[in-house]
């Protein structure tokens, strides 16, 4: 039986510790410490490191992890990342024996030029990184919008009830802009009321799910006529092309306060 654990990080990172009670992977262990913690508290012994992308509160503890275990460092073929071993592009499979845990390689650049994500696919579990966040979106720190929405697309693609476990508890000032994008979604206005709860009692929003994304992030819903409208409106855009919508909307995100 495999269960996920919720490792919060400096301000607001998660990093994910996937374990069956005796041995634990780690996805984007952006710092040690609080990985060798929860893997003395809880008696595991880690035996595989996930990365998604190059970005330090990502991949900033590895070299630390390792002189504690020497395991196979999975990541991103297309990033330059000396820890990583095990080089992965999209169609890749990274196994690991220890868990009985197969995880599908997606390549999912715009944040940045190689960053992938990893799909639990009979488990149901997507580990995205700064792609796909509660709410939002990643910034467009290396790739295009077309990369973006493309690759969005991918993660949008996965069932419904796919367990969307991403790197930042970004979820609430998400869904205030997503409010000022999109205020007739019901759907919404409803999420934001149990994100809200969920904060309140200091529980993490995340892992939310792919239907939950789909019926309120608004960087899955930019070709939703009301979404266009709203850009319309605000002089963002001035037609209905989605890429320009997806843009233009990520750079309203950026400036929104
Ligand atoms: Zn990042
Ligand atoms: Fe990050």
């Amino acid at each position: 039986m495999l269960k996920v654990l919720t490792v919060p990080a400096f301000e607001d990172n998660y990093l994910w510790l996937i374990h069956d009670g005796h041995n634990a992977a780690v996805v984007d262990p952006g710092d040690a410490q609080p990985i060798l913690t929860a893997l003395a508290e809880h008696g595991l012994t880690l035996v595989a490191i996930l990365l998604t992308h190059h970005h330090a509160d990502h991949s900033g503890g590895v070299p630390r992890l390792l002189q504690h275990a020497q395991v196979p460092v999975f990541g991103p073929a297309g990033e330059n990342i000396a820890t990583v071993t095990r080089p992965l592009v999209e169609g890749d499979i990274a196994t690991i024996p220890e868990l009985g845990l197969a995880l599908s390689v997606l390549d999912v650049p715009g944040h940045t030029r190689g960053h992938i994500a990893y799909v639990a696919t009979d488990r149901q579990w997507l580990f995205c990184g700064d792609t796909l966040f509660a709410g939002g979106c990643g910034r467009l720190f290396e790739g295009t919008p077309q990369q973006m929405c493309a690759s969005l697309a991918k993660l949008a693609a996965l069932p419904g009830s796919t367990q969307v476990y991403c790197a930042h508890e970004y979820t609430l000032s998400n869904l205030r802009f997503a409010l000022a994008v999109e205020p007739g979604n019901a759907a919404l206005v409803a999420r934001i009321a149990r994100e809200q709860a969920r904060r309140a009692q200091g529980e993490p929003t995340v892992p939310s799910t792919i239907a939950v994304e789909q019926a309120t992030n608004p960087f899955l819903r930019y070709r939703e006529p009301a979404i266009i409208a709203r850009l319309v409106a605000e002089n963002l855009v001035d037609g209905e092309e989605p890429i320009a919508a997806f843009a233009a909307l990520r750079a309203w995100k950026n400036t929104y306060r």
